[in-house]
């Protein structure tokens, strides 16, 4: 019997066979979830200026070390200072400005008393502000200042490479000023399923048909995962009928085709004929379940990954190897499956080897994490994985896990 590969050495092959694709720009509005593809440095200091942290009076600290509720300090108020506008006083002794949160800290200043130490308490800028302020407290140099520079220095680098834009990267961005943002454009992956017995959601089923469910389901997770579909929807067991869809796939200019099902050893299985003729087919065996091979190849020089048709499978198959493909191609670096280890509440078996069961984990009252089977692990079925928010792993070679036994949770949900 040919040696089955393990997991990571399948992986680590079929990554080999991708490069990154080519850079784009686009606006900081359509950035979301893009790879960003430049180093992002900080052009200016951030705050850009000595700015109030509230709403209150600027003052000189040392003007009101002594000031209390008993024996309050008046100074003069010689200026009123609204979020963006340019201060134009000096602030001197005995002096105060009206400022609001956001605004620049005059000249003179170097510190800010909230209205709630003052007599003067109301935000409302549309109240004029007083000729004199009354103040209640002391405040050290800096109080109540958000000072030029406090966050990021003008030359740090704040974004690298490789990541998946967050809204607080975008957010970030927008505080630089960066209109244009250099990104991964958006790997083009053709998909299709195989199968006479596919049909379409919206048409009504006849006996013997079943739902194209891999379709929606795997375009979705294409997406999920940074990429961009070109649906070439379902083709029929006919030799003829697959290989005109690589070829549409080839004209697509697409930086992968995918598919499901139609790769293994059944007589209708033409997938795995087609590319066995007209480009190159290799199935690795992996010793994993579900989903133990794993069709890798190209069509006329354009990657190509065949998927099983078992929906479970096909999910896990897009989880553990596609995913990861998607990411490389997408420019996205630095991922990792988010893992948590868990110890079982009920006995596994396996059959040896390395299982993606679905199950469910949480974390218990006492602080340990748990986790379960969420139900049948056939691989048509796909309750279970609707009900998992985690994947079981049990590693190769275990054939009986009892209960309490520690293993590796991979979370589908958060990563
Ligand atoms: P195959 O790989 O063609 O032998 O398919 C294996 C199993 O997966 C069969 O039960 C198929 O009916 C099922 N299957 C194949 N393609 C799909 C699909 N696109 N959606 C749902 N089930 C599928
Ligand atoms: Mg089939």
């Amino acid at each position: 019997m040919k040696t089955l590969l393990s997991v990571s050495e399948a992986l680590e092959r079929l990554l080999k066979n991708f490069e990154p694709v080519t850079k784009d720009v686009v606006s900081l509005e359509h950035s979301s979830g893009r790879a960003l593809a430049e180093e992002i440095y900080a052009s200016d200091d951030l705050p850009s200026f000595d700015a109030s942290g509230m709403d209150g009076f600027a003052l000189r600290a040392e003007d009101v070390i002594r000031a209390n509720v008993d024996s309050p300090i008046s100074l003069k108020v010689v200026e009123d200072i609204p979020a963006g506008a340019v201060p134009q006083c000096h602030i001197s002794t005995g002096q105060a400005a009206r400022i609001m949160t956001g605004a620049p800290l005059p000249d003179g200043a170097d510190a800010v008393i909230p209205v709630e130490y003052t007599d003067f308490q109301t935000r409302k800028v549309s109240l004029p502000a007083p000729s004199r302020v009354r103040i209640f407290r002391s405040v050290g140099k800096g109080d109540f200042v958000r000072p030029k520079g406090q966050d990021i220095r003008a030359g740090e680098k704040v974004l690298s490479i490789g990541i998946r834009l967050r809204p607080q990267d975008i957010g970030l961005l927008a505080m630089l000023g960066k209109a244009q943002i250099e990104v991964y454009r958006l790997p083009r992956v053709a998909f299709f399923s195989s199968g006479d017995e596919l049909v379409p959601v919206g048409v009504p089923l006849t006996f013997g048909k079943i739902y194209n469910s891999n379709s929606y389901m795997l375009m979705a997770s294409i997406q999920k995962y940074g990429g961009e579909v070109v649906n070439l929807g379902i083709v029929p067991d006919d030799p003829h009928g697959v290989r005109m869809r690589f070829e549409r796939a080839v004209a697509e200019g697409v930086d992968l085709i995918l598919s499901s099902a139609g790769v293994s050893v059944g007589a209708y299985d033409y997938v795995r004929q087609v590319i066995e003729q007209h480009g190159d087919l290799q199935v690795w065996g992996v010793n994993m379940r579900p989903g133990k091979p794993i069709a890798f190849g190209n069509y006329r020089g354009v990657p190509f990954i065949g998927l099983p048709g078992n929906p479970s499978s096909a999910f896990v198959g897009m989880e553990v190897f596609v995913r990861p493909v998607l990411y490389r191609l997408g420019g996205v670096m630095g991922w990792q499956p988010l893992k948590q280890v868990v110890f079982l509440e009920e006995p596994l078996t396996s059959d040896g080897r390395e299982s993606y069961l679905r199950g469910m984990v949480y974390r218990r009252q006492d602080g340990r994490w748990a986790g379960r089977l969420t139900g049948l692990q056939v691989s048509g079925n796909l309750i279970s994985l609707v009900q998992a928010n985690a994947l079981l792993i049990i590693p190769a070679g275990v054939q009986s896990v009892p209960a309490g036994t520690e293993v590796e949770a991979w979370f589908l949900e958060g990563t």
